[in-house]
């Protein structure tokens, strides 16, 4: 232990070294400051190259993807985005929420929380929804229960399959109960969607908590999770503390998700694509049963 973490700190301080030559010499080229990254996992220093998919190559966990790595994943290739919007509501007045949403917009290149597409997947043509927590924690805003419940109707009515990957830290507190409705207005489409018996595939991903877990991520006829998201309703000190009792040490891991059959199936991201693939070819897009 004393050892690797002497390696570690051998390893930065070459990189430090190297950096402070570099500035002192302006005719070499500057090193880039992201070219090692640091696991929350395993906390191992590896250089950043080596993280294929965003996935640690010391112990396997999978970082956060943002929406357009997530999509260059997923995709055959080309795919168009739907329903980007404007729109800003701030129905509260909430003091500072829209200086906040303008700040995000120009930090993360996205209109909110969630990005809407249509593309093919092993060359099977279908709606995908994935949201991205940069954008403040992937909370399920109006907007972002707008661009679903659009997506969902616009596959009912070009009758194609959709995939949802979630990522959220729960409801939008600035919106308060305009937030709390997107719930039901997401699952409301969603079982017109099921009625006409197409296939939903809800793609769980690193962290998924609050309103998102209580509507319409545990409602996909599969239910995929990706190793090391942790995924429930609150949080594991809050229910602690609720119900006075020593939780689990996997509580809310995807492996104690389906063994209690929230989930159904454990996919690596490398077999991401793969896996979807193989799921729409078998079904056709629609749902069986
Ligand atoms: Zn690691």
């Amino acid at each position: 232990m004393e050892k690797s973490f002497k390696k570690q700190k051998d390893k930065l301080s070459i990189f430090k070294n190297l950096r402070q030559r570099n500035r002192k010499n302006k005719n070499t080229r500057e090193i880039p400051e992201d070219l090692f990254k640091k696991c929350p996992h395993c906390n191992e220093i590896q250089t950043s190259a080596s993280y294929k998919d965003n996935v640690c190559p010391n112990c396997g966990f999978h970082l956060p993807m943002n929406a357009y790595e997530r999509m260059d994943l997923i995709y055959d290739g080309r795919y168009k985005v739907l329903f980007t919007t404007k729109e800003a509501p701030n129905p509260l007045d909430f003091p500072g929420y829209g200086e906040k949403i303008d700040e995000l917009k120009q930090k993360t290149k996205l209109d909110e929380a969630v990005v809407c597409s249509i593309g093919h997947i092993g060359k099977i043509k279908c709606v995908v929804c994935v949201m991205d927590n940069r954008f403040m924690m992937g909370s399920m805003g109006s907007v972002v229960g707008e661009k679903i419940t659009k997506a969902i109707e616009f596959a009912l009515k070009k009758k194609l399959p959709l995939i949802i990957f979630t990522t959220s830290g729960g409801a939008r507190m600035q919106e308060g109960i305009f937030s709390l409705m997107q719930m039901a207005k997401v699952n409301g489409a969603l079982a017109r969607f099921k009625a006409a018996n197409l296939l939903y595939v809800s793609y769980i991903t690193h962290p998924t908590y609050g309103g998102v877990s209580a509507s319409f991520a545990p409602m996909g006829d599969i239910v995929i999770g990706e190793p090391f998201a942790m995924y429930g309703f609150a949080g594991r000190r809050v229910i602690a503390s609720t119900i006075k009792q020593k939780l689990p040490d996997d509580f809310q891991t995807t492996k104690y998700n389906m063994d209690a059959g929230f989930i159904d199936l454990i996919v690596e991201r490398s077999k991401c694509k793969q896996t979807l693939g193989k799921i729409l070819a078998m079904h056709q897009g629609v749902r069986h049963g």
